[in-house]
């Protein structure tokens, strides 16, 4: 995805601004067993509950009190633990998900990561019932001019309904970090940037045979999301604008209600804010998704609007007229950092939560049982 170019300058002021009532050195990604990594973790752990509304007086004083780093991540996991309580989906799953799509190393479309993503996620999927094809199109490689051919994937459950709920991921990864500081040619592992929306839907997948709304589902993986291979510029969502080109030119017989979009879904000190373009052309479906959300008591979904993205939801809504909304957090690690693990090596799986990943699809599995 892109980022609107106002983006910079929002996240700069808020980083300033937030900083105020927690310890800079939050800001800093420690590991050790230092003071210094007790008191990040510490206030890591402070953040990551308050943004899921889990934070009692109590809790606060058991961290504060807490003098060790394992310590502190016991009581974190315990709260989170408890968060997780009426919610169908496995945290424990989603993290294994995300996992084992990242051991693939790089999935650039046409690489041989991606060749086997296509095939452990189609065996998935088929197990559960739906019914998966690969939708093929060639393009050519930005740097050389030579044929690459990509796919979608597409797993349709109920195909026999008419009208139907697209929900999707971009399933590639960007073939460098570039903006890594240290190692910019690199691997990129994309953990939160390609494997989360993945592996969310591989969690989803396997809910659906108890899935109770009366719309069909598809779940479509976009490829070439990012086949980019220079910081600035390069052409992107080429797999979603090939499906929305595909759709409009020729129409399946069925009709999509709905789009939802998945993309950087696991961050573990998750917040989600109404993404600027999906109100601009999807306003009620962003509403009813965030209704949901304060429903269920999920407070990582923030009812206001932050960031303006670009992202494979601008082809859905442009070219194939199907209403659709993005779920991204673009603040990664966490609004206010002074770093930002995007397009580097620490989006890894280290940097991720399960517990994130299913609190997100808990809304969405949510949802999408009574939408219309
Ligand atoms: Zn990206």
């Amino acid at each position: 995805m892109l980022p609107h170019p106002r983006l910079l300058a929002v996240t700069v002021i808020a980083c300033a601004a937030i900083l105020g009532g927690i310890s800079p050195l939050g800001c800093q990604h420690t590991d050790g067993q230092s003071v210094d990594g007790l008191i990040a973790r510490r206030s890591q752990a402070i953040r990551v509950l308050q943004q899921r509304g889990l934070l009692t007086v109590q809790l606060r004083e058991q961290l504060q009190s807490a003098k060790s780093v394992s310590a502190v991540q016991q009581l974190l996991e315990k709260a989170q633990a408890q968060s997780l309580v009426n919610v169908p989906l496995k945290a424990d799953r989603c993290a294994a998900w995300l996992q084992r799509i990242c051991d693939l190393g790089s999935r650039t479309s046409n690489s041989v990561g991606m060749k086997k993503q296509q095939q452990l996620l189609k065996d998935h999927f088929t197990r559960l019932g739906g019914k998966v094809q690969l939708q093929e199109f060639d393009v050519r490689h930005p740097q050389d001019g030579s044929r690459v051919t990509m796919a979608n994937m597409i797993v349709q459950w109920h195909p026999q309904r008419k009208n139907r709920i697209l929900l999707c991921a971009h399933y590639d990864t960007r073939p460098y970090p570039d903006r890594d500081p240290k190692n910019p040619r690199g691997l990129f592992l994309g953990a939160n940037d390609g494997a989360s929306g993945t592996a969310l839907l591989a969690e989803l997948a396997e809910l659906m045979p108890t899935y109770k709304g009366s719309l069909g589902i598809d779940f479509v993986l976009f490829d070439g999301e990012e086949f980019v291979f220079q910081v600035d510029g390069g052409e992107y969502f080429l797999g979603s604008t090939y499906f929305s080109r595909n759709y409009k030119s020729e129409p399946p017989g069925y009709s999509y209600k709905w789009g939802v979009l998945l993309d950087m879904v696991a961050d573990r000190e998750l917040e989600l804010y109404y993404e600027v373009n999906s109100l601009r052309y999807a306003r009620q479906l962003v509403l009813d998704i965030w209704k949901t959300a304060a429903r269920l008591g999920v407070k990582e979904f923030r009812p206001r609007s932050r960031h303006e993205v670009r992202d494979d939801h601008i082809p859905l809504n442009q070219i194939a007229g199907i209403p659709s909304c993005d779920l991204i957090d673009f603040d990664y690690p966490g609004l206010g950092r002074k770093t930002s693990y995007w397009h580097t090596q620490q989006d890894k799986p280290e940097n991720c939560s399960g517990v994130s990943m299913a609190r997100v699809g808990w809304v969405v599995w949510e949802w999408m049982n009574n939408a219309k």
